[in-house]
Formats: C-alpha cells, structure tokens, sequence
C-alpha cells in the first residue's frame, strides 16, 4: 500500500486489486461518442451530455494567484494562500473525476460496442485557455475510463482514426459534403436533404466506422494486413452483408 499526500494536503492510499470481468449483457448493441467543447459529449443517440461548470471556481483560483503573487515568498500568509489555491483546484478535479466516472459508467454498462475517435491532442494543445486545458484532460480520463471499464464488463472498445471524415459526411447516406467550419452547428445534406445537429452526425459516423472497423478487424485477423479503416460510406455496406 502506498501513502500518498498531494498539495491540498489530502492523503491517499493507494493499492492494487484483480478483477474478473463481469458477464452482464448490454441493452443496446453500439454506440459512437463524440467529445467536444461544447457538449463535453455528443452519443449516436442524439443526447448532448454537458460537463461541470468549473468557471466559478476558476475565477476564485485566480483571484487567489493574484494574491498570492502580491506575499512575501516564504511567508505564512503565502503558505495559507497557496494551501487555499491548492485546495481549489483539487476541487476542479474531484468535479471532474465524479462527472467522468458516472457518464463512463453509464456508456459502458447500456453499450456492447464503443466507439470514440481519436483525439487531436497536438492541435489541441495550442490552445493555452483553460477550459480547453480542462476538457482535453478530461477527454483523456474519459477514454481511460471507457476502456477500463469495458474490459471490466467485456464490451469492445474502439477508437477510430482521427482523420475519419467523420464531420465532412451525412450520417444517412455517406454523401461526403467536405470541410465544414467549426462555427458550422448544423447542416442539411445537399444529397438526401436531412438536418444534422454538427456533433449528433459525427457521433453517428463514429459509430458506423466503429461497427465497420469490427467486420474489418475479423477479416484482417484471417492474414491480410491491411490497417484501413472502414470510412463511414463503406460502413454501412459492411453492416448490409
Ligand atoms: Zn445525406
């Protein structure tokens, strides 16, 4: 067992458990999700699921580092400050930690499939706001979560590849309508005419590329060694066999 003491001066034990996994079969066969700024999710389902709001706490924190900027370095009042400050932001992460868990939770127990994309973390990662900081963390922990948590309950996890097409096609009929600006919440398709919410189209490509890449997966297993994904269009073909 390890004894763990962070800067909030919380204290931890930490130690390792085996699991077996658990037979309990899911409700629903599949689902895509897709992670965003705005809704921290968006399911092939349709439902939006947001996350905390942390900006209350954000602006406390910041009150606080300017306090903290105007101590004296080494003294008592600083130490307090610096304590509150830790305090705050472990806040943050217990917010987010319980959030995170209870929506994996979730996902993994009603899903037999899981399908999340890739994430574009170097693009990311320009982007110094902290909100953005905060939701690409909380992406990662997500997907760790998701993948623990499916071989916990031996569903299949799949994360599909970044550069999918997964925005630019109509999740009805695979007519690719290319780029489209992230400003760009919604779009009719110039083929099949249907309106898509931006994330709820994604999401649903997400999940026919997830399915695909499970026909595809099987297949390469018997000696081909292609890696090629399965693109959204194609996906449905496959489902049709
Ligand atoms: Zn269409």
């Amino acid at each position: 067992m390890t004894v763990i003491k962070d800067a909030a001066n919380r204290y931890f034990l930490s130690f390792v458990v085996e699991i077996d996994p658990v037979d309990q079969p899911a409700s629903n066969p599949s689902i895509g999700i897709d992670l965003g700024i705005k809704a921290f999710a968006t399911l092939s389902t349709g439902e939006k699921i947001d996350g905390p709001e942390y900006s209350k706490l954000d602006r406390k924190i910041r009150r606080k580092q300017r306090k903290l900027a105007r101590q004296v370095k080494g003294s008592q009042r600083r130490e307090k400050t610096r304590l509150q400050i830790a305090k705050l932001h472990s806040r943050i992460s217990d917010i987010r930690r319980d959030f995170l868990h209870k929506v994996s939770t979730r996902v993994v127990i009603e899903n037999q499939v899981i399908t999340l994309e890739d994430l574009n973390v170097s693009g990311m990662v320009k982007n110094r706001k902290l909100a953005r900081a905060i939701s690409l963390q909380g992406w990662r922990e997500f997907r760790v979560l998701v993948e623990a948590k499916c071989n916990k309950l031996n569903r299949e996890f799949i994360v599909i590849d970044r550069w999918e097409p997964t925005s630019r096609t109509c999740s009805t009929c695979g007519f690719k309508w290319g780029k489209i600006d992230l400003s760009v919440r919604s779009v009719v398709c110039l083929n099949c005419g249907t309106e898509h919410d931006r994330d709820e189209n994604a999401a649903r490509n997400i999940e026919k590329v997830g399915i695909g890449h499970c026909h595809d997966y099987k297949w390469t297993q018997r000696g081909s060694k292609t890696t090629s994904v399965a693109s959204p269009s194609e996906a449905s073909r496959i489902i049709a066999l």
